[in-house]
């Protein structure tokens, strides 16, 4: 399909199992594409993510299929709106949903090559609560030259990343924290270490 041709070969894989879901939401609630608008396309990302507030339609998915994570939504997000998009030649679309689904900003992502992207309407909210990681092509990005220009700041990258830190122990750090010795007197542990103290004076507020 043409929606996919863009897009590498293990992507593509993908993205063509994403869309395949979409399409069979689409034939089970016997919808075509040129009727569909935003909030269909929300209803059915919250259905596929398991956050549907009631029953939307008929049962598209099967019994034993799991709710998406985010990064697998993130994935259909993106199909789902490169689909409605590439209607958008053949006037099989609404143009209020073309409408919704570009009025968002882009953004300009630094790094690499400081390419543009879009920011996508469906793609799930990612809460800033839980745990993220960085996927490893992006520390890679980090480390490229030019762009961690201080030894701060590489030093701040590779303690987040091989550390496992979250940014809120690394801001909380103190010198008296860092036992990066062997066999320090504190005497927990033989490889050289830092402590992850929590307290409630920190001047930065961490
Ligand atoms: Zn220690």
């Amino acid at each position: 399909m043409a929606v996919l041709t863009r897009y590498g070969t293990s992507t593509q894989e993908t993205y063509a199992y994403s869309l395949v879901d979409h399409l069979n939401w689409l034939h089970v609630n016997n919808r075509s594409p040129d009727t569909i608008a935003f909030d269909d396309l929300r209803r059915y990302m919250n259905g596929a993510t398991g956050q549907a507030d009631g029953v939307y339609g008929l049962a598209w998915r099967r019994p034993d299929q799991k709710p998406l994570g985010t990064s697998a939504a993130g994935n259909v997000a993106t199909v789902v709106k490169a689909y409605y998009l590439s209607l958008q030649a053949s006037g099989n679309v609404r143009a209020d949903l073309i409408e919704a689904l570009t009025s968002g900003r882009s953004f300009t992502r630094h790094g690499r090559a400081g390419r543009t992207v879009e920011s996508n309407p469906l793609a799930p909210h990612t809460g800033s609560r839980r745990p993220r990681f960085l996927p490893d092509e992006v520390v890679q990005a980090l480390f490229e030259p030019g762009v961690l220009t201080t030894a701060r700041d590489v030093m701040i990258v590779t303690w987040l990343h091989d550390g496992g830190l979250r940014v809120g122990g690394l801001c909380g750090l103190r010198f008296c924290d860092l036992h990066l010795i062997r066999h320090h007197p504190c005497g927990q542990r033989a490889d050289p270490h830092v402590h992850v103290v929590g307290r409630d004076d920190n001047p930065n507020g961490a």
